[in-house]
Parts: structure tokens; C-alpha cells; sequence
């Protein structure tokens, strides 16, 4: 039997995993959590004011075709810059005591992939995503539940607390998009502790694997080709050949990761080219991205990357623009006073806790921890281990639901230890 918290988490889970969207197109969704953090009586800020410069948005053509599904939806707020892409939402806890100010980040889009039906437990229990080509095959629903009941919870113990609590409900993560942009509207300006976190992935059953770091610097650059058209068999000298501009430079990239000084990586994962057999090809575009275990590494190959792109451009006399789509900085972690602290915490509260792993992947919440520890606050990461029906970005992925309300009581834990007051701590 389920206990309530739990019920209500599987439901809240199951809700966004219906209405999946992919990043910068989580209008539903979005709403859906201003609406949420509006009734517990936070602060709501969301459209522009949570935002810098948004990186890798999908084309206008798709935005509007998913406005267009979504216009219906009936708010009393205004929904305007959310229809143009500024999704996300944030949700302010100010006890008026002074205190620590504590972040926690979620992330809510889904990825572009189509959802499994067969043996696939949400089209046998008639949750599947709602959306052709949009699914939440990275847990990012159930970060969104554990967010809001987070926020409820803590809500309901205001009275016992000092500080704030800025609850950050982050857009396009997959393909590292969202985070820069919500880090330069300036909310982390006055951040103690940010924590944030993500199910599934290396963790077992019911461990929490606490102090994570690993994360790879990257970069996700699109690159278009641009040639000349010409009659490949009467006129071919007349044409420029992008597709072969491209085709170089694609074999080329892949030799450029050798690096003593950590780990690179690098994938050109998309390539498209010309329109006719009998044309030479006249446009191409590569879809491409690099990582570095460190940014030093991810910089320099970045420079060479653009270094080769040009030169192939060059070498068939078309031209080439790289688009910046999304990146993300590395991010090391280190035990620290912080980490030792939540470690015992947990222990004590009965978790099975490990401390310290490596990702080996990339998350922008790093731009947002790189950003709170340069005002001298500390971070931390953590994985809430579950049992998966299939890898993270897979069409059958899936998770035990047991694990929202496990890692609703660690954050909910974590943050009555940091803001309880003196006199409420005593009197417990
Ligand atoms: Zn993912
Ligand atoms: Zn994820």
C-alpha cells in the first residue's frame, strides 16, 4: 500500500509524463508548475525575468505548431512569453528571518523520442506522452514532481524556518540549453548551498549517491555548408560541393581528440546534404558536438574544431557559419565540509548513502553550481538510485516510482537541517 506522499507523487509524476515536452517548448508544463507553486503561495517568477540568452531553440515553424496546441489552455496569468519559448519557473520561499539562501534545481523537458507502447508500463496504464516525438525517457518528470512536493512540504514547516529557499524549475536541459540562460537573470547572485540531483542512472536500488561530479565540458555546435549549385554532368566545374566540404570535415573532426591531459570526446551525430542526384550539392549541415574532462581541454578543441571546419570549408570554396546550440562547463567534486555534512544526515535518517562518482557526461546544472561557488557557495549533486525498465533516453525507459518519495524526504531532510531555527530545532 502507498502511502499518501507517495500516491501523490505518482500521480504528479504521471501527469507531466503525459504532457511531455521537449526543451523550450514546456508550455503545458510550465504552466502547469506556475500554477502549482501559485497555490502553495510562493513567489512565482517566470517568461522573461528568469532569463538571459537562450541557447538552442528548435525552429519557429515548431514552436508554433506546438502554440497552436496548446492556445486552448485557460490561465488566470499572463501566458505570452511562455508561448514564445521563456519556459521554465521559479518559486520564491522567503521566510522574512534571516538565514541561509538555499537553491535547488529541477529539470522539466522530455526528449525528442518517440515513447514505446509495447510492455511499456505507461501505455499499459494509460500515461503515455501525449506528444508524436516527445517523451520523458530522462526521469525529468518525476524531478518535476519531487520539486513541487519538495516545495509543498517545506511550505507546510515555514513557520519553524529561517532563510529562503529559491526553487528553480529549469528548462531544456537535454542538450544542454537551459541553464545559462536561467544563470544570467541573476537569481543565483546570493546563493549559500545549491543542490540538485537526478534519478536512475549508475545508482542502485535505494542508494543515494551523494557528492557527484565527473561532468565533461561540451559544446553542441550545427554547422552549415553553403556552395553552388551546378548540372553535375554538363556544367560541373560551375558548382561549389558543400556535401563534400562536409564530408571531409566530419572524417577529419573525429581525429582531433587526443589529449594526455584528461578525457575528450567528440561526435558529429547528424549530417544532411544536397537535394538532387544530378546537382551538385550546394548546402550541407552537420549537427556536432565536443566534450573535455576539464574546460581547458574542451577550449582548445573547440578552437581546433573550428579551425578544421574552416579550412574544409575553405578547401572546396564554400562558405560555413557555426551556431553555438547548447554547452556546459565541467564540474569536479571535491568532499568537502558541506558534502561530509549531508552524508552523516542522510545516514542518520536511515539512507543507504555512498559518497562520491563520476558522471562522464554532461548536465548544464554546472553552470549553475559554477556560478553559486564563485560567490563562495557550495553545491551538490546527487543520484537517487532506482531499478529502470530501460537505459535513460531509451523508448521503453521507465522507473520505480518508490524513488520520488525517497528523494523528496532527502531534500526536504537536507533543507529543514540548514534552515530549521534555533528555538523549533530545540523544541523538536
Ligand atoms: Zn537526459
Ligand atoms: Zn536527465
Amino acid at each position: 500500500m502507498n502511502s499518501p506522499m507517495l500516491q501523490k507523487l505518482v500521480e504528479l509524476r504521471r501527469e507531466f509524463h503525459k504532457c511531455a515536452e521537449s526543451g523550450w517548448l514546456e508550455f503545458e508544463t510550465t504552466i502547469k508548475i506556475i500554477t502549482y507553486l501559485d497555490k502553495l503561495g510562493l513567489e512565482v517568477r517566470y517568461g522573461k525575468t528568469i532569463h538571459g540568452k537562450r541557447q538552442g531553440l528548435p525552429s519557429q515553424e515548431k514552436m508554433d505548431a506546438h502554440k497552436k496546441l496548446k492556445e486552448h489552455l485557460k490561465c488566470d496569468f499572463d501566458v505570452e512569453e511562455i508561448f514564445q519559448g521563456y519556459t521554465g519557473a521559479i518559486g520564491i520561499l522567503d521566510t522574512k528571518t534571516p538565514g541561509p539562501t538555499i537553491a535547488l534545481r529541477f529539470d522539466i523537458d522530455a526528449n525528442d523520442i518517440m515513447e514505446a507502447q509495447e510492455n511499456h508500463r505507461p501505455a499499459k496504464e494509460g500515461f503515455s506522452s501525449e506528444h508524436k516525438n516527445m517523451m520523458h525517457a530522462c526521469g525529468h518528470d518525476g524531478h518535476i514532481a519531487i520539486g513541487l512536493a519538495t516545495a509543498q512540504y517545506i511550505v507546510s514547516r515555514k513557520n519553524d524556518l529561517k532563510g529562503k529557499v529559491i526553487f528553480i524549475f529549469q528548462p531544456a536541459e537535454e542538450g544542454v540549453r537551459g541553464a545559462k540562460s536561467i544563470v544570467q537573470s541573476g537569481i543565483l547572485d546570493r546563493v549559500n548551498y545549491i543542490l540538485s540531483g537526478h534519478i536512475g542512472f549508475m545508482g542502485k536500488e535505494n542508494e543515494i549517491i551523494c557528492g557527484v561530479g565527473g561532468f565533461l565540458a561540451t559544446s553542441k555546435l550545427d554547422v552549415y555548408f553553403k556552395g553552388q549549385s551546378a548540372h553535375a554532368g554538363a556544367y560541373p566545374e560551375k558548382g561549389r560541393n558543400a556535401l563534400l566540404a562536409a564530408a571531409n570535415c566530419t572524417i577529419n573532426l573525429h581525429t582531433l581528440t587526443q589529449y594526455s591531459g584528461g578525457m575528450s570526446r567528440m561526435n558529429v551525430g547528424t549530417f544532411h546534404a544536397g537535394t538532387a542526384r544530378n546537382a551538385v550539392p550546394a548546402e550541407a549541415k552537420i549537427e556536432l558536438e565536443l566534450r573535455g574532462e576539464t574546460q581547458d581541454i574542451n577550449e582548445d578543441l573547440r578552437s581546433r574544431v573550428e579551425g578544421m571546419i574552416e579550412a574544409s570549408a575553405k578547401m572546396y570554396g564554400v562558405s560555413c557559419e557555426i551556431v553555438e546550440m547548447g554547452s556546459a562547463p565541467a564540474y569536479k567534486y571535491e568532499k568537502n565540509d558541506f558534502s561530509t555534512y549531508v552524508v552523516k544526515l542522510l545516514e542518520a535518517q536511515g539512507f543507504s548513502v555512498s559518497e562520491g562518482a563520476s558522471m562522464g557526461a554532461s548536465e548544464d546544472v554546472t553552470y549553475l553550481f559554477q556560478e553559486v561557488e564563485k560567490n563562495g557557495g557550495k553545491a551538490l549533486y546527487l543520484i537517487f538510485g532506482t531499478a529502470l525498465s530501460a537505459p535513460h533516453h531509451h523508448p521503453s525507459f521507465d522507473f520505480s516510482e518508490e524513488v520520488l518519495e525517497a528523494s523528496v524526504r532527502c531534500y526536504s531532510k537536507i533543507l529543514l537541517n540548514l534552515l530549521m531555527k534555533q528555538e523549533a530545532a530545540v523544541s523538536k
